[in-house]
């Protein structure tokens, strides 16, 4: 496999984070790490990343939102139970 070589010779090259004029991103520019003549560019923030991180804010927000019916729900049996028990008071006041 041929090795990329900067037509100054230099085959070492690095990562850089560039703020472009007009770009809404950062870009993180590979170039040579002997002079910095840029020879490619990617996106700095990792997408696969971003998704996996959502993927588990998400499935958090999910676990919540379950826990929270699962207290309605046990709210709901307590009102209804309270409900009944105020029926048989009044009916023992009347
Ligand atoms: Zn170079």
């Amino acid at each position: 496999m041929a090795q990329p070589t900067c037509p100054c010779g230099s085959t070492r090259f690095e990562l850089h984070e560039e703020d472009i004029e007009g770009a809404t991103y950062t870009l993180a520019v590979i170039r040579c790490a002997s002079c910095g003549l840029p020879i490619g560019a990617l996106e700095s923030e990792n997408v696969g990343d971003l998704a996996a991180d959502l993927s588990r804010k998400i499935d958090a927000q999910g676990r919540q939102i379950a826990a929270m019916a699962a207290e309605v729900s046990e709210l709901k049996t307590k009102l209804v139970s309270i409900s009944h028990l105020m029926g048989l008071i009044e009916g023992k006041m009347k």
